[in-house]
């Protein structure tokens, strides 16, 4: 896609910013430490990147979409860690209270995020509910002027550091499967809100995942988020965007490992000559280079698509979605291939790069959920 002139003066800003900022050191930092960086935080909290497609009125920059995945992008062929910093306000915090939140609740929960100033993360998956995310058991229950909510949510995103969540519970239980089911704002600091250890993953590290337990939790009538028992559509009309932003995260790093690749393999030599020359290997940078481009072309095109309630959107998320992730598992499984030996040493960058890229096929739905939405839509 031939991007406006508006859009690759966007492009070069993010890169330019993710290329000064993200620091070899800041990187490195946050694989040691694990903890969430709020100095890099408040950096892109001030150049409006936790609000890139919020809209003006609430706090956002008023981006479309096609700004926010060539964010994603960018930040993400740096570091897909931090990519996520900006990802999740734009597109799993805001997303459900600009979809159905009160003017109130906009004003108060959007303006903040779109800011940097709080932090909202996105509480659906339970340990017995993954793929299956109509299966929760998280119970909210209405008392007087409050819903009292118990249950656990697993591998929360930011939660241990959030200042809020969605969190989604069942408040129909006549109602079977994915209906029954409403979001609510859910302050954390609130009696009865506790978080479990901070999972020990695989990659992202530097951006806490944990569980969020609740109980006897008293949510106040007013944080009741779009109208009763008809929360899971919006859950799923979130994700939509969200896995978008995936596959523009997937993009990011598989265009990541392949500058490597094509910086390494023209550096390295055996037998006498860079390993650029040998045709297996030249081979192997074509196909992660065209496999790449593809994959950017459907996240872009998905992107520019104006109609955000289709069917259509929601097919070509998930084509978007599973494309990409899994493009950007072979590419970089490929980049590790190509660096030899020294792609398993954390010293080059491929070797972070692989091990964030696992979870782009994983979270926000699997590749097997995405072909079952691809599919589902298709054969209707
Ligand atoms: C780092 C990380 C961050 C996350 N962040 C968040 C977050 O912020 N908020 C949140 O709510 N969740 C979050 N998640 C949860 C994530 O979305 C889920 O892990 C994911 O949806 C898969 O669910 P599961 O892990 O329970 O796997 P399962 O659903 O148990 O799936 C296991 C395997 O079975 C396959 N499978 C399951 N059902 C079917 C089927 N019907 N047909 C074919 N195959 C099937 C899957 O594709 C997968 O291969 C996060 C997870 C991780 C690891």
């Amino acid at each position: 896609m031939k991007l406006s002139q508006a859009h690759q003066m966007m492009q070069k800003l993010f890169r330019q910013f993710a290329e000064t900022e993200f620091t070899t050191e800041l990187l490195d930092k946050l694989e040691e430490t694990g903890e969430f960086d709020r100095d890099i935080h408040d950096k892109m909290s001030k150049c409006g990147f936790m609000g890139v497609k919020i809209p003006v009125a609430y706090g956002g920059q008023g981006g479309d979409n096609l700004a926010y995945v060539l964010m994603v992008e960018e930040f993400a062929r740096v570091s897909p860690v931090l990519s996520l910093y900006t990802n999740t306000p734009n597109s799993l915090a805001a997303g459900p209270l600009l979809y159905c939140g009160t003017e109130e609740q906009k004003q108060k929960y959007v303006v903040p995020v779109a800011k940097g100033d709080k932090l909202i993360s996105f509480g659906l998956t339970e340990p017995g509910a993954g793929s299956d995310a109509g299966g929760i058991l998280t119970t909210a229950v209405p008392d007087g002027d409050y819903y009292v909510l118990n249950g656990r949510k697993t591998f929360i995103s930011a939660a241990p550091f959030s200042d809020y969540s969605i969190i989604y519970a069942k408040t129909d239980k006549t109602q079977r499967g994915s209906r029954g089911i409403s979001m609510f704002i859910v302050d954390m600091k609130l009696p009865g809100v506790s978080f479990g250890k901070d999972e020990a993953k695989m990659g992202l590290i530097g951006y806490p995942t944990s569980d969020i337990i609740l109980e006897d939790v008293r949510v106040h009538k007013s944080d009741l988020l779009g109208p009763l028992h008809k929360g899971f559509a919006t859950a799923m009309k979130t994700l939509d965007g969200g896995r978008l932003g995936v596959a523009a995260q997937s993009v990011g790093i598989a265009q990541g490992c392949l500058d490597e690749s094509i910086k390494y393999a023209k550096e390295r030599k055996q037998f006498g000559q860079p390993i650029a020359k040998f045709q297996a290997v030249s081979f192997m940078i074509a196909t992660m280079a065209t496999e790449i481009e593809a994959a950017r072309e459907l996240v872009y095109n998905t992107a520019a698509i104006e109609n955000t309630e289709s069917a259509d959107y929601t097919t070509r998320c998930a084509m978007a979605k599973y494309f990409a992730s899994e493009m950007c598992n072979r590419v970089a499984y490929n980049a590790v291939q190509i660096h030899g030996g020294y792609g398993f040493i954390k010293e080059y960058k491929v070797e972070r790069f692989y091990r964030d890229a696992r979870i782009t096929s994983i979270y926000e739905g699997t590749s097997q959920v995405q072909q079952m939405v691809i599919s589902g839509n298709l054969l209707k």
